[in-house]
């Protein structure tokens, strides 16, 4: 790698670093009573779109009879995405497919739940009724219906499938498929430049790739992460691969006695993960006791 490319490489970094520590700070918290951030609708494949901004990644899938949404933001961003989606179709939105039970990517359910059926894994489902994300708003809505491996919906001669694959950013994780398209949204087993382990939420790093592996199965070539740009297979599969390789290194560092407050500043230096993060509050004390 010439000098030039070094400076860029670098410059890359400091960018996806910056974005992911705009995603930490930001992604877990309400603008309360200011103006919700404008949301930004992307065409992804014919019938299926994706609205950036804010809280997750939402899908959206245009049916003949109704819409299936993946995922709905904070519950600010309520009208924003009834206008989003009235700008592609007529359809009612008829299904939620929750990911997991994070205020960013399951907020919105406190006012889609009324007219939209919201499904979910049951492990997502008991960890918002047990209020198991400590800075997620008090009055958060679950899914009416949930599921423990799989759950297909039918609509409009049209399949999706929401699966179970295994533990990694919490322990209800659910990844959404679209067979006739080809698309995979990961909710944040994939999103930002490093994962973020929510332990208390029965997030594991340790089982994190297989789980991914098993998600990798599903025939696709089109992936929309939890957050950041819709990305392919080979984009998943790097950054499962560096998954492995940043449970090597930290499993490394403790098993050669190194201590929290030590290998925390490995994760500032290498993963720049920021001090008082969450992923400092929520990942590393829960990796210090898996990795051991
Ligand atoms: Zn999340």
């Amino acid at each position: 790698m010439n000098r030039t490319l070094v400076i860029r490489a670098g410059a890359a970094a400091a960018m996806l670093a910056g974005f992911w520590f705009a995603y930490t700070q930001k992604a877990y918290t309400q603008n309360n009573g200011k103006q919700p951030p404008a949301l930004k609708l992307n065409t992804v494949k014919p019938d299926l779109y994706e609205i950036e901004g804010d809280g997750g990644n939402v899908a959206v899938y245009v049916t003949g009879e109704g819409v299936i949404m993946v995922d709905d933001k904070y519950e600010q961003d309520y009208d924003e995405i009834n206008r989003l989606v009235k700008s592609v179709t007529n359809q009612p939105i008829k299904y939620i497919l929750s990911t997991h039970h994070h205020a960013d990517h399951s907020g919105g359910n406190t006012k889609f739940a009324s007219t939209v059926e919201i499904i979910s894994t049951v492990n997502a489902h008991n960890n918002i009724v047990e209020k198991k994300q400590s800075n997620a708003p008090d009055d958060m809505v679950a899914a009416q219906v949930t599921f423990t491996q799989e759950e297909d919906i039918f609509l409009g001669g049209k399949q999706v499938r929401a699966i179970y694959e295994g533990r990694g950013h919490t322990n209800g994780d659910a990844v959404i498929y679209f067979p006739a398209l080809r698309i995979l949204h990961t909710g944040d087993l994939m999103a930002g430049a490093t994962p973020l382990i929510d332990y208390p939420g029965g997030g594991s790093l340790a089982q994190w790739p297989a789980t991914l592996d098993a998600a990798m199965k599903l025939d696709f070539d089109t992936v929309i992460p939890g957050h950041g740009a819709v990305t392919d297979k080979a984009g998943l599969k790097t950054y499962r691969d560096n998954i492995a390789k940043e449970i090597t290194r930290v499993r490394g560092l403790i098993r050669s006695g190194k201590t929290q407050d030590e290998v925390a500043k490995v994760m500032t230096a290498e993963y720049n993960w920021a001090p008082n993060s969450l992923n400092m509050q929520w990942s590393l004390p829960g990796m210090m006791k898996e990795l051991k």
